[in-house]
């Protein structure tokens, strides 16, 4: 696979192990000692997650249905998948996510419980495998579209049936610009938020092979996202 720039991709790793860890456990997480925008944020992405659990439960049931989550960040998917049956491998370039992800599936699923997701820690460009289906969420958005192609093929090539990607879209780039401070203040801002227009993704599946099959859009105040299941073409 082709790497992704040691530039974004050390930047992305050092902040999702320290600061930026601190920042998303709680958004994703269920305490109330978050902010207006944080909360609002928090809504939009549960929305999101909802919205794929929806997609997928469509197509049939997910019950022994393999399901790789690349950068799984802290299980906010893949403890709902476990949930539903399906056999999930999670990953995430950074460490603390992980093990917070691991800790979260024991307390939600239950430390007995006989499918908890095999959680890896692992940059998506080093995957491999085959899954019924490959999922990555809200992760595109620190890299530039460049990269992202190279990480949409090689996501592509591990999946069988379906590929599930969420990004923020590119048209609402001056409305996002306004409120980037908002999204990523104090030492937050280390990383940079990069906008992909849909026709680029869809432009990246078809090279890949692959052809959009649904579409959705989430958006609340501060949380926007476009979400994709493709299909081999
Ligand atoms: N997908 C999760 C969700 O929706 O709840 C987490 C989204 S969070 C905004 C982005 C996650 O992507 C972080 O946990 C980060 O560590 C991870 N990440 C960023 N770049 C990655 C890469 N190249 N490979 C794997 N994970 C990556």
């Amino acid at each position: 696979a082709e790497e992704v720039g040691g530039g974004d991709k050390e930047v992305v790793r050092e902040y999702f192990n320290n600061s930026g860890f601190q920042r998303w456990r709680k958004i994703y997480g269920e305490t109330d000692d978050v902010n207006r925008v944080q909360l609002d944020i928090r809504l939009g992405h549960s929305k999101t997650v909802e919205n794929v659990m929806v997609m997928l439960k469509e197509e049939g049931s997910l019950n022994g249905v393999t399901v790789c989550d690349a950068g799984c960040g802290t299980g906010s998917l893949s403890i709902p998948l476990a949930r539903e049956g399906a056999i999930v491998s999670a990953s995430d370039i950074s460490a603390a996510m992980v093990a917070e992800a691991q800790q979260q599936a024991m307390e939600q699923l239950g430390e007995g419980s006989e499918n908890i997701p095999k959680f890896e820690v692992k940059d998506l460009e080093s995957l491999d495998g085959k899954y019924d289906t490959v999922v990555c969420l809200d992760v595109l958005i620190h890299y530039p579209q460049s990269k992202a192609d190279g990480m949409i093929a090689h996501l592509a090539s591990l999946a069988e049936n379906r590929l599930i990607l969420s990004f923020a879209p590119k048209t609402f780039y001056y409305n996002l610009l306004k409120r980037i401070g908002e999204l990523f203040p104090g030492p937050s801002k280390a990383t940079r938020a990069y906008l992909h227009a849909e026709a680029d993704v869809e432009r990246a599946l078809k090279k890949a092979g692959w052809k959009i099959r649904k579409k959705g859009f989430i958006t609340t105040q501060f949380y926007f996202a476009k979400l994709v299941e493709a299909v081999p073409a």
